[in-house]
């Protein structure tokens, strides 16, 4: 089912997610138990990968290709309601056109 939604998402979308979500320096990787990644719905959306800094540590990235912007993975939801994801506000959802202008445009 991830390669078939991979593939899916690697042509054009019906739509674009309004939100993308970012992975920044506070990222600890959890220990190897990262709570983003189980709260992420999307298969392989977000995965771990060696921190170049520490290598004995990991660090999740999220595919932009995958993202569906949907803020589960963090902790701050609509009206300031709390969400189960990451707790180390290691996670920034930018805006579609932000990340755009600042990673180039997305192929959907
Ligand atoms: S916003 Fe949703 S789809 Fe994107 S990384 Fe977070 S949980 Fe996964
Ligand atoms: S983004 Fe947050 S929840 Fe995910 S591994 Fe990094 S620190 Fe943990």
């Amino acid at each position: 089912m991830a390669v078939a939604e991979k593939a899916k998402r690697n042509v054009q979308r019906k739509r674009k997610p309004k939100l993308m979500a970012v992975i920044n320096e506070a990222c600890t990787g959890c220990s190897g138990a990262p709570i983003c990644i189980t709260e992420c719905p999307v298969d392989l959306c977000m995965y771990e990968v060696k921190n170049p800094h520490a290598p004995v540590f990991n660090l999740v990235v999220v595919d932009p290709l995958l993202c569906i912007g949907c803020n589960k993975c963090v902790t701050k939801g609509p009206m300031d309601t709390l969400l189960e994801g990451c707790p180390w506000d290691a996670i920034d959802m930018i805006p579609l056109d932000e990340y755009e202008e600042k990673y180039g445009v997305m192929p959907y």
